[in-house]
């Protein structure tokens, strides 16, 4: 029998394929990528994604806990997979019996890793993060030569690299040059202490379109191999946007039609009433899917290569949409939510201005129960 989903996203690895080409032909040779897979690879799906980014020629997987860390095991063992996030106390054991490679920040942590190591006969490799600005993880960077030769004396620990993370790539050119020439002035100690390290990085994907100049020898690209160039006041040149494939499409079907006269109210509360007759068409997505509430009488979808407004407010398993202007529609019918059909597109940048967030949170907001549904030449 066939498949019949209600909701749906669908993910094309081919796209994915390319946009990691892309990225590999920016950066240029000598540099490796790091590929964030965090969230369940940004909602796409991390098995199926990590699987494809080992074709395609990754070099390390950034993830941001250790269930993920297990899962791109799961796939291949010849990747290295750098946490990005602090590993709890109580984690220190698993990550080092997985070799995750762990980002430290301070001493307790790095002892920590170092009683760990000697325990179970290993040595560990760890990257030491540096707070250049994005005032999350790291040592501030004033402090971080102490650290790294604290954790080079430490017995069975390896620094294998050192890196930094931009607050606002997209947006604040001056600060973040002032983040990267903190993260110099680091590198320079570093090279007068003769300690050589050998990975350095600091690029997320708005530091690998506006920041040529700190490529270093690793980038990681996170929404860039998701085919989405992070949006902010920079500006991004139009060739870059015509050469990234947004990968994930997300659809869902038209269940029920019907037309109202003027003055109904349509689903809960009431926030929008029918200003003439007009028709209408139920959907089988809602915010249970990850469709936000909070695009109700704001947002829009495609059907039948028409862009139809969704009308009162957005329910758990069903939203209603104006498709007054859509002639010969039926029960069955796709609904495009973010994608391509005829020849309107909508593009998750412009959702995400509907549901008043970013990209990134558009992504991960699609939940469990919408299938994620695999195109292209690797398919499974
Ligand atoms: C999430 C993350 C990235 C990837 O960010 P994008 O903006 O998606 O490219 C890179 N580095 C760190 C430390 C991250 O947490």
């Amino acid at each position: 029998m066939e498949k019949i989903y209600r909701c749906w996203a669908e993910v094309d690895l081919e796209a994915l394929r390319q946009n990691l080409l892309w990225i590999k032909h920016t950066v240029g040779k000598g540099v490796k990528i790091a590929t964030v897979v965090k969230a369940d690879a940004y909602g796409h799906g991390l098995k199926q994604i990590a699987a494809l980014l080992m074709q395609s020629g990754t070099d390390v997987f950034g993830v941001a806990n250790l269930n993920e860390a297990e899962a791109v095991r799961s796939i291949g063992k010849g990747w290295q997979i750098l946490m990005l996030g602090a590993c709890l106390p109580k984690e220190v054991h698993w990550a080092v019996s997985d070799d995750v490679m762990p980002t430290i920040s301070s001493k307790p942590e790095a002892d920590l890793f170092s009683a760990e190591a000697k325990r179970q006969g290993k040595i560990v490799k760890i990257q030491i993060k540096i707070d250049t600005g994005m005032g999350r993880l790291g040592v501030w960077y004033e402090n971080a030569l102490d650290l790294i030769n604290y954790c080079r004396n430490l017995a069975q620990i390896k620094v294998a690299g050192i890196f930094t993370h931009f607050s606002s790539a997209e947006d604040d050119k001056k600060f973040t040059q002032l983040q990267k020439n903190r993260f110099l002035k680091v590198l320079g100690e570093l090279k007068k202490a003769k300690i050589k390290i050998p990975l350095a990085h600091s690029n997320n994907s708005a530091g690998i379109i506006h920041e040529k100049d700190t490529y270093f020898n690793m980038v990681r690209p996170g929404l860039l191999v998701y085919g989405i160039v992070p949006k902010g006041k920079r500006r991004t040149k139009n060739d870059i946007k015509n050469h990234l494939i947004p990968a994930l499409s997300f659809k869902c079907h038209v269940s029920y039609i019907k037309e109202i006269p003027a003055g109904t109210p349509i689903s809960y509360g009431h926030i929008f009433t029918s200003k003439k007759r007009m028709k209408v068409a139920i959907l089988t997505a809602g915010y249970g899917d990850g469709y936000l509430r909070a695009g109700s009488n704001k947002a829009q979808v495609i059907i039948k290569g028409k862009r139809c407004n969704v009308v009162g407010r957005i329910t758990m398993d069903q939203m209603i949409a104006d498709v007054s202007a859509v002639p010969d529609l039926s029960p069955g019918d796709e609904v495009v939510l973010i994608g391509t059909q005829g020849n309107e597109k909508i593009d998750v940048c412009e959702i995400a201005e509907w549901f008043g967030t970013i990209p990134y949170e558009v992504f991960t907001s699609i939940t469990y129960r919408v299938p994620r549904i695999y195109r292209g030449a690797y398919a499974a």
